[in-house]
This record gives structure tokens, sequence and C-alpha cells, in this order.
């Protein structure tokens, strides 16, 4: 039976290590939070944003724009951020309305205040260089590796899902701690791989959005599955690995919701000491 990768305690100990490190700062780190409109999804992520942020002693700005504002006032007013010296990292709520180019918007933001470690140049860093800031939802998983204390040199790494966001970040992030990296993706379900590749991993992460897409006994015995999927079925939220099956195959995984999910807004917070360091 696989023991449970759980997010929460992680956090907790990397908390408390970012208040270490705000405490010892000669002046609060401050983020500028962006909201558009009254977007019930946004508004609450940036509600739990601010209650972290708050516990270790972070200034959350809070901008709450009206849903009608346009991308060139939106455009001006990230720029403002951009120059403000007293702004240490900036976030911008999504999803934004309709008449607002999403990705524009996040480019937009001057790359030293890119708390999410989106911004192409920080991206183009994770393999260039070490970055100073990670993409948050890659940072959690490999959090959750870290924490196994496994050595992944040399494992049979398999991503699921090759998004912007989630799998190519993560597969670059693995390739450096030299693991053999496939990436699957929607060609490798459609010629009817994903099965095959799957049962090789050694470490397996998912990052789809599709209930059920990972059978429970395609996972390898001893492997380690982080399932960064969300699905709401029947009124529950579970992951894209089928758990029940997985986790009496598996050597650690992660639940969902409990995983992944739990560490992402601490990764947040610890970029944005980082940028204010
Ligand atoms: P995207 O929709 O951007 O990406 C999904 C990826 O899965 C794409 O690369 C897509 O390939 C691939 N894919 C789709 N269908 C299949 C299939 N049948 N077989 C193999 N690959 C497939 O999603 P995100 O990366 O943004 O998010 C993925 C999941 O993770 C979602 O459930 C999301 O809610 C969750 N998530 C959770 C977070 C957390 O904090 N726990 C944070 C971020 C995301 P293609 O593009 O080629 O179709």
């Amino acid at each position: 039976m696989a023991k449970l990768l759980e997010g929460k305690p992680l956090a907790e100990a990397i908390k408390e290590k970012i208040r270490l490190d705000v405490a010892g700062m000669s002046k609060k780190p401050v983020l500028a939070s962006v909201i558009v409109g009254d977007n019930a999804g946004a508004a609450s992520y940036a509600k739990s944003q601010a209650k972290v942020a708050e516990s270790l002693g972070i200034v959350y700005q809070l901008h709450a724009l009206g849903n009608d504002t346009t991308e060139v006032t939106l455009v001006d007013f990230i720029k403002k951020l951009n120059n403000d010296k007293d702004v240490n990292g900036i976030i911008v709520q999504m999803p934004l309305p309709a008449q607002i180019d999403a990705k524009k918007i996040s480019q937009l933001i001057a790359p030293e205040k890119d708390v999410e470690g989106m911004h192409p140049a920080n991206m183009g860093k994770i393999v260039f260089e070490k970055s100073k800031v990670l993409p948050c939802t890659p940072a959690a998983v490999v959090e959750l590796l870290n924490s196994t204390g496994v050595d992944l040199y040399g494992k049979e790494v398999v991503v699921v899902g090759h998004s912007e966001i989630v799998g190519k970040p993560v597969a670059l992030l693995l390739l450096d701690k030299f693991a053999t990296v496939t990436v699957c993706h929607i060609g490798t379900s459609k010629a009817g791989k994903l099965e095959e590749h799957v049962k090789k991993a050694e470490v397996l992460i998912v990052a789809v959005g599709r209930a059920g897409l990972i059978k429970g006994d395609w996972v390898k015995d001893g492997a380690i599955v982080i399932d960064v999927g969300i699905n709401r079925v029947a009124d529950k939220i579970v992951g894209d690995v089928e758990f029940e099956v997985a986790e009496k195959k598996a050597s650690y995984i992660t639940p969902v919701p409990g995983g992944v999910g739990p560490l992402t807004v601490t990764m947040l917070m610890r970029n944005l000491v980082e940028l204010a360091k």
C-alpha cells in the first residue's frame, strides 16, 4: 500500500522557512494582486492567497478592477505596478473578462516581479540557467518528489500532459535531475500508446484533467505517482489516476484533493520572497 504524499504538512514546513526569511528582511515584501471583474473562482483564489500572505508577514495588496475594464486600462495598470518600487511581485488573477487577452497580460508583468514564474524570460531560464522563480505547480511537484528522498538520477519518469503551466516545465525540471523523461500527450493517447508508456514509469506525473484517464492497474509496482489533475465527478473532486487501485501498487501517491494543490500558493509566496531578496 502506497504512502500518501500530502501537500499540507510539506507546505507548513516550507512556510516556516519563508516566515524566517521574511522576519530577517528590513522591509515586508509586497505582493500586488490584480483581479478584474467578479469571477467567483478568481475571488476565492485571491482570498486564500491573502490569508497565506498574512500568515507569513507578507503584504497582500488587492487591486480590484471593474468587469468593463479595457485591455488598455489594464496594460497601463500593470505598467504602473512594474514601475512601483514598493511592489516586489505581481499576480493577475485568472480568468480575465473576455475583452482582455490573458496571455498578453501575463507576459507584460516584468520578469523580476513575475511571482508565478510564467514569463517567457523566466521559463527560458529553466533551460539556460538556474531560475530564481519556478512556475508554482511544477515547483510543487518537485517538492513532493524531493520529500520522498528518492534519487531521480536515471529514473524512468513519465509526464502525461504537456501544457505550458504544468507538463512542459515539469519535464524540464526533472531533466535537470538526470531522470529519463518521457512526455505523453493527446498524440500518445490517439496512437494507443499511453498505457505502454505509463506501465514503464518509475515516477508518474499526470496533469490532464480527465478523471480515470490512467487506469490503476497500469501503475508499475513501487512507482511514485503525482496526480495533478482536478476533476469534479458527482460532487466529488478526483484526479486523473484511478486512486483506489493505484494506491495498492504505488510506493507513494498524492491524494486528490490534498496533494499538489495545498502547495501551490506556498510556492507563489516562496517566489515572492526570492524576488524581494
Ligand atoms: P491543459 O488543458 O492546459 O493541458 C492538458 C494536457 O493534457 C494537454 O497537454 C493535453 O494535450 C493533454 N491531454 C488531453 N487529453 C489527453 C489524453 N487523452 N491523453 C493524454 N494527454 C491528454 O491543462 P493544465 O495543464 O492547465 O491542467 C491539467 C490538470 O491539472 C487540470 O485538471 C487542472 O485542473 C489541474 N491543475 C491542478 C493544479 C493544482 O494546483 N493541483 C494547478 C494547475 C492545473 P493537447 O494539448 O495536445 O490536447
